[in-house]
């Protein structure tokens, strides 16, 4: 299965790739996991000392030269999109991979408590910002000869659940936009969109929402990364508007 695959060595090689989220957690290990695979990846974030050090590490091991890419999608415009765009069109002419990982949790909260504030500031991080970064970005994506787009879903995306508020409904919408996305593109044939749920993570939003669990109970970024590697590798040609999942469920 896609859980235990194995990546050959050169699976990336000349891709440029794009992870939002890049310098803490998940998007952390999926930007390390690609640029060990050859992969050019432009590591995108709002805390630019953590993107340095994540650079740091991509130098160090002998990767491609990364490139650091400061955006903080709650204050972000769409200029800011384009900016970006042009900014890459410039530099690397195309984009073959693309990584929505960057998110806030917000808070676990009874609904009748939700602050209609934060609702916004969860919506415009894990769904809206995204959104129109994809639309400014897919001139990009077209002039790749295979591109996989990947959006970062949730179990709470697919069912929801008591507390978790803008956090699943994003989640929730966020699948929507996968299928519609990927409906639309669908004819281009060289680019593909699709959502993944990582499952339970080792990371900081993990232990905020579940502050009493035991850390070392959970699978570390590192660990999932297979699924990661196989959906934006070419091996995952022909797959769109897709779900998948990084582990298998917990019981
Ligand atoms: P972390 O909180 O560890 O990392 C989130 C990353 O997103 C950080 O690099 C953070 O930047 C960045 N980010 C947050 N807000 C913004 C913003 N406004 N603009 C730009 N970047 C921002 O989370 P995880 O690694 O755990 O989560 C990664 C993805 O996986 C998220 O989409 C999350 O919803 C999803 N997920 C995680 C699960 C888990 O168990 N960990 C389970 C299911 C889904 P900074 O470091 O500067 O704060």
């Amino acid at each position: 299965s896609k859980i235990d695959y194995q990546a050959p060595d050169g699976l990336l090689e000349n891709r440029i790739i794009l992870v939002t989220g890049a310098g803490d957690g998940i998007g952390r290990a999926a930007a390390l996991a690609f640029a060990r695979h050859g992969a050019t990846v432009i590591l995108l974030g709002r805390t630019i000392a953590k993107l340095e050090k994540v650079y740091d590490e991509i130098e160090a091991a002998g990767g491609p030269q990364p490139a650091i890419f400061p955006l903080n999608f709650e204050g972000a415009t769409l200029k800011d999109y384009h900016d970006m765009a042009e900014t890459l069109d410039k530099e690397f002419g195309r984009l073959d991979g693309l990584l929505h990982n960057a998110g806030l949790l917000g808070r676990i909260t009874p609904f009748e408590q939700y602050n209609p504030e934060l609702w916004e500031q969860v919506m415009q991080v894990n769904l809206n910002g995204p959104i129109w970064m994809t639309q400014a970005l897919l001139p990009l994506l077209k002039h790749s000869a295979d591109s996989s787009v990947i959006f970062t879903s949730s179990s709470v995306g697919r069912r929801g659940r008591a507390y978790w508020g803008a956090y699943a409904v994003s989640k929730f919408a966020t699948e929507g936009f996968v299928e519609v996305l990927a409906d639309e593109l669908e004819h281009l044939g060289n680019i593909r969109v699709n959502s993944l749920n990582p499952g339970a993570t080792r990371t900081q939003m993990r232990k905020t929402a579940y502050p009493g669990e035991d850390p070392s109970s959970l699978r570390t970024p590192e660990e999932i990364m297979p699924t990661y590697l196989w959906l934006m590798g070419p091996d995952s040609r022909g797959h769109n508007g897709e779900k998948f999942d990084a582990q298998p469920p917990r019981s």
